[in-house]
C-alpha cells in the first residue's frame, strides 16, 4: 500500500478468450494502477492463469486489448486495424513483464546466479558485469546471497521461488505477475515467499498476484478481484471484497478458502 500515482500501468479492456468452445474469459476489464498490488482470487478453472497470461501475450486474446504503460501488448495499430507484432518484438515486449510461476521454472542446469543473469543478458542485451552486480543485489534482497553458486535442485522450494522472484526482478519489469506463487510449497515455506512479495509491495512494485492466500490479500492488496467463470464478479479494497462481499458467489468462495 504505497503511493499509487494514479497512472494505470496495466489496462485490460473487454478481454475475451476461448479454447475451442470453452469461453474462458468473457469480457474482463481491469486496471492496475502504477505501484498498486492487485490480488486475483477465484475458484480453480475460473480463468485466473489465462487472464495473467494475456497480460504478456502468452495467450492471444480473441477480443479486447491489453496495454502496459500505455503501449498495446502484442499488436501495433495501423490505421484502425491491429497487426500482431513479430515474434522478436513480442519477446522484447515480454521482457518488460516479470512472471513468477507456481512451479518456479528455474533452469536446472544453471546456478542460482546464472538463472538470474540469463534473461537480462540474452534477451535485453545488457552488459554481463552490470547484470551480475544487479543479480547479486537482488539475491541479497530475497535472502539468498550465500546461494549464488548452488543449483536449483539443492534448494528448498521456498528458496527456489525466491530465486525465481529475483530472476523476474532482474528484468526491471514494469509489472510483476505471480501465478499462485506459494501453491506448490510445503506450508512451512509459504511465509518466506510471501514476505519477499510483501517487501516488493511496500517498495512500490506494480503487481498482479493470483493466490488463495486470503490473509496475504488482506494485508497487501490495494484491490482484490474475484473472478468466476471468466468474469470479474466484484472488485474493490480488501476490506470490502473480503469482509463484506456483495455477491453470493464471492461469499460462497470465501467460505471455502477462509
Ligand atoms: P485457473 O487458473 O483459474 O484455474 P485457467 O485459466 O488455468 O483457470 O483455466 C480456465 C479454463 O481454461 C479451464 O477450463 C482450462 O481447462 C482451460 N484452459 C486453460 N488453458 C488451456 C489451453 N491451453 N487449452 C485448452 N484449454 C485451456
Ligand atoms: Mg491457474
Amino acid at each position: 500500500m504505497v503511493a499509487v500515482t494514479g497512472d494505470v500501468m496495466v489496462r485490460l479492456r473487454g478481454i475475451h478468450k476461448s479454447f475451442g468452445a470453452n469461453e474462458v474469459l468473457r469480457g474482463v476489464d481491469l486496471d492496475v494502477p502504477t505501484g498498486a498490488v492487485v490480488v486475483v482470487l477465484g475458484p480453480s478453472g475460473s480463468g485466473k492463469s489465462t487472464l495473467l497470461r494475456t497480460i504478456n501475450h502468452l495467450e492471444k486474446v480473441d477480443r479486447g486489448y491489453v496495454t502496459i504503460d500505455g503501449a498495446l501488448v502484442g499488436y501495433r495499430r495501423v490505421g484502425d486495424r491491429l497487426h500482431e507484432l513479430r515474434e522478436r518484438e513480442i519477446l522484447r515486449q515480454r521482457t518488460g513483464v516479470g512472471f513468477v510461476f507456481q512451479n518456479f521454472n528455474l533452469f536446472p542446469h544453471l546456478t542460482v546466479l546464472e538463472n538470474v543473469v540469463e534473461a537480462p543478458v540474452s534477451a535485453q542485451r545488457r552488459p554481463v558485469a552490470e547484470v551480475r552486480a544487479l543479480a547479486r543485489a537482488l539475491l541479497a534482497r530475497v535472502g539468498l546471497a550465500d546461494k549464488e553458486n548452488a543449483y536449483p535442485r539443492h534448494l528448498s522450494g521456498g528458496q527456489q521461488q525466491r530465486v525465481a522472484i529475483a530472476r523476474a526482478l532482474a528484468l526491471e519489469p514494469k509489472v510483476l505477475l505471480f501465478d499462485e506463487p506459494t501453491s506448490a510449497l510445503d506450508p512451512e515455506l509459504v511465509g518466506e515467499v510471501l514476505d519477499v512479495i510483501k517487501d516488493l509491495a511496500r517498495s512500490g512494485t506494480t503487481m498482479v498476484v493470483v493466490t488463495h492466500e486470503v490473509g496475504f490479500a488482506r494485508e497487501v492488496a490495494d484491490t482484490v478481484v474475484f473472478l468466476d467463470e471468466g468474469v470479474v464478479v466484484e472488485q474493490g479494497p480488501p476490506g470490502e471484497v473480503l469482509d463484506n462481499p456483495r455477491h453470493a458467489r464471492t461469499r460462497s468462495f470465501l467460505s471455502k478458502v477462509l
